[in-house]
């Protein structure tokens, strides 16, 4: 047997690699010292190999092909579409709100080069990228001005930095909320500098216990909407208008916090607010997500008295909470889509939507386009499912769907697996052993990228012969 020295000199050294890289279409574009890292990996792994004992002489064109590899896992882009097959519709690990197409359009239109982001058209010099969306918000909230910021919980912080810093906010027990990504209204509060002072106990807070609370040194009375949970039994909280008269009667602005919130009427029965009720109840500012219930792309929207928005465009925070052109033009995008029919168009809204006779006749499709894959043992079958809200709204509410269970010769787990690593990922859930995809999500694209990828992974499985 040849001793591992002499076989670690056969491997190809990096020079000559690179100069057969040059041949190779997908290597022959990335730049030479980044190439030269990757090679160098590649030829590393493989003396790793003969350490391990390999024995086969290593190629050229297996080192290129592991440095194409290589390459494509550390360095290729690894935000990726991904199929949302769970019927979470706001999916905050899945990017929150699809887009509509009216969104889609608004964003390419900017992105493709310059736009009057900044700039007045009118008077033919600089403009405010705030001035944009609000008309719009104005006219479906029936506030009398708005802003926007990168996101809510930049739009909560920016709000009491301007109405309550070092003075004191009061809040309910039963309102102090985490949302999840370090995001707690205590802390964000104490943030902005301004005071927490919690009343009442968290299943029940009186308007007197906020009236006791008032004194020389109370900026503001704060509702926060508990969008991720639910408090059930022995419970009662003011208000949004009661929480706005008994401010008023103290000359106090009263902030709504929304989290997520819906900026039409929606049919159903969601315990959501709407944002122009809480306008129309005498909130001085409402703040929400652009990017929960609303349906567009990430910001945070704060509507209310102009008083207020005139201090809050003036504090010197709102530039280092700036929302960027794209999210913007998103945002204008779909704001078009609610002065139309949005439950036509906006995704989320469409989603949310759906009767159970169309999601049943979804799934049904479904079925059939999976069909082929009956003959290579997989149990398919159309199953009743319920489906989640998410993103922090609409918290325990389960919303019947439709969807397909799949079981096949091996675990659930092995299949979720499979999808989940699929060339355009499928997120699914398990339930009792089996994978289930529920169709309140998916597009008919979406139906056809799993029919092929399931097609695929059955092909490629040695256990079945399809
Ligand atoms: C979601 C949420 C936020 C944060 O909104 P982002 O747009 O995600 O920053 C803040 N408060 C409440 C109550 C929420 O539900």
């Amino acid at each position: 047997m040849e001793n591992l020295q002499d076989i670690l000199r056969k491997i190809p050294s990096v020079d000559d690699i690179l100069k057969m890289a040059k041949y190779c279409a997908k290597l022959n574009v990335i730049k030479k010292d980044i190439l030269k890292i990757a090679i160098n990996m590649a030829v590393e792994d493989i003396r790793t190999q003969y350490r391990k004992g390999r024995q086969e002489a290593a190629t050229v064109e297996e080192i290129l092909n592991n440095t194409q590899v290589i390459l494509e896992r550390n360095l290729g882009n690894s935000l990726r579409k991904v199929v949302n097959a769970t019927g979470i519709v706001l999916h905050t690990n899945l990017g929150r709100a699809p887009l509509s197409e009216k969104a889609q359009k608004a964003i390419s239109a900017v992105m493709e080069g310059y736009s009057n982001l900044e700039y007045s058209l009118q008077q033919g010099q600089r403009g405010s990228r705030y001035q944009h969306v609000v008309r719009q918000l104005c006219l479906l909230t029936k506030a009398e001005d708005a802003v926007v910021v990168n996101n809510n919980a930049g739009a909560v912080l920016l709000v009491l930095a301007v109405l309550a810093k070092g003075r004191q906010v009061i809040i309910s027990r039963g309102q102090l909320v985490e949302i999840g990504g370090q995001f707690r209204i205590p802390d964000v509060l104490a943030q902005s500098g301004a005071i927490l002072a919690e009343v009442g106990a968290t299943n029940k807070t009186s308007l007197v216990d906020y009236e006791r609370a008032i004194n020389e040194n109370t900026a503001v009375i704060m509702q926060v909407h508990t969008s991720n949970y639910r408090i059930v039994g022995f419970t009662a909280q003011p208000t949004s208008a009661e929480l706005a008269s008994l401010a008023h009667k103290h000359n106090l602005p009263m902030i709504a916090n929304l989290g997520g919130g819906f900026l039409t009427d929606f049919p159903g029965n969601y315990d959501e607010p709407v944002v122009k009720e809480v306008v129309a109840g005498g909130a001085d500012i409402v703040t929400f997500s652009s990017d929960k219930l609303l349906g567009a792309t990430q910001a945070g929207i704060i509507v209310g008295k102009k008083e207020y928005i005139d201090q809050i465009k003036a504090h010197p925070l709102i530039r280092a909470l700036r929302i960027d052109k794209l999210c913007l033009a998103g945002l204008a995008g779909t704001l078009q889509d609610y002065l139309c029919d949005p439950l036509e168009t906006v995704p989320v809204l469409k989603m949310l939507n759906k009767s159970l006779p169309e999601l049943k006749e979804q799934a049904q499709v479904l079925v059939q386009k999976l069909e082929a894959l009956q003959s290579a043992g997989w149990m398919l079958a159309l199953a009743p499912l319920n489906s989640l809200g998410g993103g922090g709204t609409l918290p325990g509410i389960e919303f019947p769907s439709y969807g397909v269970s799949i079981v096949t010769g091996r675990t659930a787990n092995w299949l979720e697996g499979q999808l989940r690593n699929s060339e355009i990922p499928i997120l699914v859930r398990i339930q009792e052993e089996k994978i289930i995809i529920d169709v309140r999500c998916l597009t008919t694209e979406d139906m056809d990228i799993i029919a092929a990828s399931c097609l695929r992974i059955a092909q490629g499985d040695a256990k079945c012969n399809i």
